[in-house]
């Protein structure tokens, strides 16, 4: 049999495609390594979280997700403050100033999977290959094919969602390129003596950005981007002196802090693929690019891949053409890939400007901070940055839009 679309990788955007082909008439096929998704804890949250955007928020809605989200697990920001360590500037952010009640949301990964799984469950047209896992991938005129342990499957089209190491990437040898940010993220979850206040903070200190993402109650995510001789430090302390450390690196600003369960690191690295589409394939989310998690921007572009190639594969059908001829996924790569190199530049931008740098730096970014605090139309338009509603948005980032005729 050959379906029409199979993705590779059940990951949090490998999931939300599958959700927007959902109901359409296309037969879909998703693969994925892993037996089974991680649930939440029962008690505390899950370290890995991701800040979701408002067009990521207006998305989930639309394909049919949010629903069967731990509303309860769910941490609401409405106010962003960002300050710098070596300087005085500082900024702050607050979601009334777009319009808008918050600014974003803080979802456990592994919470967001089971939610799209769950929505996945109710979709006829989409079929579960699960443990799978893909060795290798040969192009075909007609189809590609796929081999895994035992079984080979055919699609029209293969969707690369498995990830920043990709097989299906890897196999059919589209270079990346990218830099190693020679930081390492370390992330926990933790508990504090006073408020979080629904905002979001991030401290630039002299070796990265730390940021306090809420959950709900008063407890935070931390992402703590350092080197990696201090975040093997950092991961090694005892529980009390990491939050000693933590709450000295903040000034003491939440009166202390405990620490809700084990910490994990993550190595950062920017990548880029030279081109996200082939005869037959297309590349989206960590598959095709990374960045610096410092603006939590990663998983939100992958969503947008996600949707903007399920909004093409739509119009494709319409035209009753192919939707793995080139022709038709080109449109998906012009649309994505100069959007996600920006957001990967002002990542880098970021980066630069406030880790490490001299005298001369240090004033440029006090000053740039300070000076953004004053200039609502500059303030105005980072916040519609980091909410997700700049550049040219796909059709389901838009409230109760619909890609098929039933949902
Ligand atoms: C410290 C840190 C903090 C972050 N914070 C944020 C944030 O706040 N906001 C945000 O938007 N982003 C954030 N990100 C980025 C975000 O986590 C990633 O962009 C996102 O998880 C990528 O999702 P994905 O589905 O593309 O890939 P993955 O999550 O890597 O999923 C890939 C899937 O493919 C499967 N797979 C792999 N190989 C195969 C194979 N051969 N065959 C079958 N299946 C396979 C894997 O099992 C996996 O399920 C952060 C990243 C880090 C490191």
């Amino acid at each position: 049999m050959t379906l029409d679309v199979m993705i590779v990788g059940g990951g949090m955007v490998g999931l939300s495609l599958a959700c927007a082909l959902g109901n359409s008439p296309l037969q879909v096929g998703l693969v994925e390594s892993s037996s089974q998704t991680k649930t939440p804890p029962v008690a505390g949250f899950d370290v890995r979280v991701s800040a979701l955007t408002l067009a990521s928020e207006a998305m989930l809605k639309n394909i049919g997700a949010w629903e069967h989200i731990a509303h309860e697990r769910l941490g609401v920001f409405r106010e962003m403050q960002v300050w710098d360590a070596g300087s005085s500037g500082s900024v702050h952010f607050d979601g009334a100033q777009l319009g808008q009640p918050h600014l974003g949301y803080i979802a456990e990964n592994c919470m967001l999977q089971v939610a799209l799984e769950r929505r996945i469950a109710a979709l006829s047209n989409v079929h579960w290959y699960r443990p799978a896992a893909v060795e290798e991938i040969t192009v075909k005129q007609a189809h590609a094919e796929l081999r895994l342990d035992s079984t080979r499957l055919r699609a029209r089209l293969v969707v690369a969602a498995d990830g920043a190491r990709s097989r299906v990437r890897e196999g059919l040898g589209i270079p990346v390129h990218g830099k190693d940010y020679q930081q390492h993220a370390v992330v926990a979850v933790v508990q504090s003596e006073r408020p979080h206040a629904e905002t979001a903070w991030q401290k630039f200190l002299a070796t990265g950005p730390l940021a306090v993402l809420p959950l709900p109650g008063n407890f935070s995510a931390i992402v703590w981007s350092t080197t990696p001789e201090l975040a093997v430090e950092l991961k090694e302390l005892d529980e009390v002196q990491f939050c000693q450390h933590l709450d000295e690196a903040l000034e003491s600003r939440f009166g202390g802090f405990s620490l809700v369960g084990a910490r994990g690191v993550f190595p950062l690295r920017r990548q880029h693929a030279q081109h996200y589409t082939e005869p037959r394939v297309a590349l989206i989310g960590d598959a095709a690019h990374t960045v610096h998690p410092l603006a939590g921007q990663g998983a939100n572009l992958g969503f947008l891949d996600a949707i903007a190639l399920a909004e093409v594969l739509r119009d494709a059908l319409v035209r009753k053409r192919d939707p793995g001829s080139l022709a038709v996924l080109r449109r998906y790569e012009r649309w994505r890939k100069g959007h996600n190199h920006l957001v990967q530049r002002s990542m880098d931008g970021f980066h630069w400007l406030f880790v490490g740098g001299g005298k001369g730096r240090q004033l440029v970014r006090g000053l740039g901070l300070s000076m953004t605090d004053r200039v609502p139309l500059v303030k105005q338009e980072i916040m519609r940055f980091a909410a997700g509603m700049q550049g040219d948005l796909p059709l389901l980032t838009r409230p109760d839009a619909k890609l098929w005729a039933t949902r």
